[in-house]
């Protein structure tokens, strides 16, 4: 998979050079590129926002500089995805989704967001998905984009040391539904007084496996009742 990334902080972007993410550009799964926004301005003052039409606070990011640079980046197979509070709500079944895809773009917005018409202008052209990462604001795209990279990039076969982990994980799709992941636990038995359920130490990988679905089932009834439709 290829991914771009266009905004006006490139340094921002950095942390996708470490950890899960990083291995994944180091062993080739991945290839990414942050653009700088500014590299498609005209003026001495690379100026890259403008006041909105209709009045009202703040600046609006203007259409040319993205234009000329998603025109640069993008061919048929590419997703376009414009990170806003107004999008879509991401989710573990669109990085599911998004993992399989060829080229992924993401168009960092700053200020109270890009033209309109860049994304009204691309939907002719490619798929174009305005996504939110959730139910609050941010100062700008690139945190969301990172988000979204991390978790479609763990989702690429052979980013992952473990495949049966991605399967086990919080919101995997499995025959019980869409569940969050039990409580974990690791050596030593016994912490500050406190143990370890007996079943996990057992070595009865049935009765664990039973466990561990229970635990599951019980933990997202109680924390998020609408993943199970209630
Ligand atoms: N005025 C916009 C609104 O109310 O919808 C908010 C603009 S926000 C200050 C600036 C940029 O941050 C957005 O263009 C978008 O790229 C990013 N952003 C903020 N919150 C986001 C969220 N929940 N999900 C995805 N991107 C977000």
């Amino acid at each position: 998979m290829k991914i771009d990334v266009i905004t006006i902080f490139p340094q921002y972007l950095a942390p996708l050079r470490l950890s899960l993410v990083g291995k994944a550009i180091e062993n080739q799964k991945l290839s990414l590129d942050v653009h700088d926004l500014r590299d498609h301005t005209t003026d001495l003052h690379r100026t890259v926002d403008d006041t909105p039409y209709g009045g009202g606070p703040g600046m609006v990011m203007m259409p040319e500089p993205w234009g000329a640079t998603l025109d640069e980046l993008l061919n048929n197979d590419s997703i376009l995805i414009i990170p806003t509070p107004s999008g879509v709500k991401f989710d573990q079944e669109m990085a599911e989704q998004l993992a399989s895809k060829p080229h992924l773009v993401f168009a960092c917005g700053r200020y109270e967001g890009i033209d309109a018409r860049v994304a009204q202008y691309y939907e002719k052209k490619v798929t174009v998905l305005e996504v939110s990462i959730g139910d609050y604001v941010l100062a700008g795209g690139e945190v969301a984009a990172i988000v979204m990279i991390e978790a479609i990039a763990r989702l690429i076969p052979g980013v992952l040391g473990n495949w049966d982990s991605a399967v086990n994980d919080s919101f995997a799709e499995t025959e019980h539904g869409r569940l969050l992941e039990g409580p974990v636990y690791t050596k030593p038995a016994v912490w500050r007084g406190l143990g370890v359920p007996e079943v996990l130490l057992s070595g009865n990988h049935a009765e664990i496996a039973k466990w561990q679905i229970a635990q599951a089932k019980q933990r997202t009834a109680i924390r998020r009742p609408d993943l199970t439709g209630e």
